[in-house]
């Protein structure tokens, strides 16, 4: 009954210095927690700490967790083992909801029936694979809940966590501190943990990798996660500023449905890829560096896909990976569009393209289905060669680009990108009247080029909308659901 009542609560940890403070944050954190850890170990006075325990336990309106963590598990008690457990005693004694006791000193504290005792393990260093073992010792002690702890070195190591916690007995903490481990501070909940942590705000983290409530919450809508919660995540590194989280959790929010999206920094692809089926990923987004990297790991290719040899979706199909590339079909959707207007069509129209890199390479192929002429100029001509000889269209020099007579210009380098907004890749006159500028750089979403090309008369699409197109189709083959495009646009203009 515990496990189901109390299951899955946020809880904020408070690391004031002072019982004044403690009590104050603890009062502001009960407006947004469901359980507020106290960490009497920032309190650097003795007496202080326990004014801090007898206080706080008085004015609580939350339930309370009473941790007093010792240096060598990552706290900052520094005093006498004695003095430490004294004070976890006396917040039993006083009935504090839950006492969090290391494994290591558990059999030196009395119980008394009203405090649940919570006992603890934490690593700093790395997510053991003797973690069963761990947890089966710290059960033999009869905690009222286990808790695991551990720093993840890899993403995988998020995956023997839930696995962990898919086979726990009793109520359970478990989740990996650490960058890599971010992900298992959101989806313990998935896999049926207790509780998981979030700071108040920024900077107030008792751990590393701890998300805030306000991120918790507003973008990954944790509250709504559970066992039926289907997982989708972007491959990445860095995956950090990825837009992506905020987008698609907000449209499967949008659309009622019971989907999760997380950030996947990944280093190991091969690892990664073997190891993700266990917990059954139902789709993902592939960003750099991995649009080619992954394709060996992928059961089939979509024809565009293939062809391009490069992707940036994975859908999960009862257990089998096909790769697409939605970059694509969004860059000529966006180009469609703006001719659409004209009354044209892309067919015969001249296109150069600034760059040969990923988003060239998709681009390129798609324009050329459509029948364009394409010139590829790239700063590493070897680039610029190689990706005109697999599309089967021409290339130049960088330097070049001065010369071009086209209907179309294209820039897919990162030139002009933030924080750089004052460069450009060609000069403001060749941008001749009636010319169409697509820029894929959607930060700023008005760059140099594209103001320049406004003022100079030509037509212009900017990144933004090839981004949203691409996320929108992600979400149309993972959902079969029309994308909630409006909102996208929303989501994306707020953060930028
Ligand atoms: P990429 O594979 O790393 O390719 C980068 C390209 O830019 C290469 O051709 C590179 O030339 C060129 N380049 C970079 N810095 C340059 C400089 N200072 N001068 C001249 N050329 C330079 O990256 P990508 O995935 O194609 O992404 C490129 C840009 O497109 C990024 O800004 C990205 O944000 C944007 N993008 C937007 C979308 C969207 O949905 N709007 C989608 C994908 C990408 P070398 O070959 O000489 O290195």
């Amino acid at each position: 009954l515990v496990q189901t009542f109390y299951i899955n609560m946020i809880c904020i940890p408070i690391t004031a210095r002072s019982p004044e403070d403690t009590v104050s944050e603890m009062i502001s954190a009960s407006k947004h927690a469901d359980i507020v850890e106290l960490r009497i170990d920032y309190i650097p006075e003795l007496q202080n700490a326990e004014a801090c325990i007898e206080e706080s336990l008085k004015r609580k309106t939350k339930p309370v967790i009473i941790t007093n963590r010792p240096e060598r598990e990552g706290g900052k008690f520094n005093g006498s083992e004695q003095d430490r457990l004294r004070l976890l005693q006396k917040a039993i004694d006083l009935g504090a909801d839950y006492v969090d006791v290391e494994y290591d000193s558990i059999k030196q504290i009395t119980r008394r029936n009203s405090s649940k005792i919570i006992i603890s393990h934490h690593n700093f260093k790395e997510t053991p694979h003797n973690l069963s073992k761990i947890y089966d010792d710290i059960c033999q002690q009869k905690p009222d809940i286990v808790k695991i702890v551990t720093y993840a070195n890899d993403i995988i190591d998020n995956i023997r966590i839930f696995e962990l916690l898919k086979s726990a007995q009793i109520p359970t903490i478990s989740f990996c501190m650490g960058e890599p481990g971010y992900i298992s501070r959101i989806l313990t909940k998935k896999f049926g943990g207790f509780l998981t942590f979030a700071s108040l705000e920024k900077g107030k983290e008792s751990a590393p990798g701890q998300l805030t409530v306000d991120e918790l919450s507003k973008i990954y809508h944790f509250k709504e996660i559970n066992e039926e919660t289907k997982l989708y995540g972007i491959i990445g590194n860095p995956v950090s500023h990825s837009m992506s989280p905020a987008i698609h959790n907000a449209s499967f929010i949008e659309k009622g449905l019971n989907n999760v999206y997380v950030p996947l920094k990944i280093a190991n692809i091969d690892a990664f890829m073997r190891e993700c089926r266990k917990i059954d990923f139902q789709g993902f987004s592939v960003t750099i560096p991995h649009k080619e990297s992954v394709l060996p790991f992928l059961d089939d290719l979509d024809h565009t896909a293939r062809k391009i040899g490069a992707i940036n979706t994975i859908v999960n199909r009862k257990g089998k990976l096909t790769g697409y590339n939605t970059d694509c079909m969004a860059a000529v959707m966006g180009l469609e569009y703006s001719m659409k207007e004209a009354n044209e069509t892309l067919n015969n129209k001249k296109v150069s393209i600034i760059g040969a890199g990923g988003a060239a390479r998709a681009i390129a192929f798609g324009l050329k289905e459509k029948g364009c002429d394409i010139t590829i100029f790239n700063r590493t001509i070897e680039r610029a060669e190689k990706l005109s000889h697999d599309v089967k269209c021409k290339f130049e020099s960088f330097e070049e680009i001065h010369q071009i007579d086209s209907d179309i210009l294209i820039n897919t380098t990162s030139i002009g990108m933030f924080p750089d907004v004052n460069q450009t890749p060609v000069s403001k006159n060749i941008l001749k009247k009636g010319m169409i500028v697509f820029d894929a750089v959607y930060n700023p979403i008005e760059t140099r080029l594209l103001r320049e090309a406004n003022e100079n008369g030509c037509h212009t699409v900017n990144g933004l909308s090839m981004f949203i197109n691409q996320a929108a189709e992600q979400f149309r083959l993972w959902t079969n659901i029309d994308p909630p495009i409006e909102l996208m646009t929303k989501v994306v203009k707020e953060m930028l």
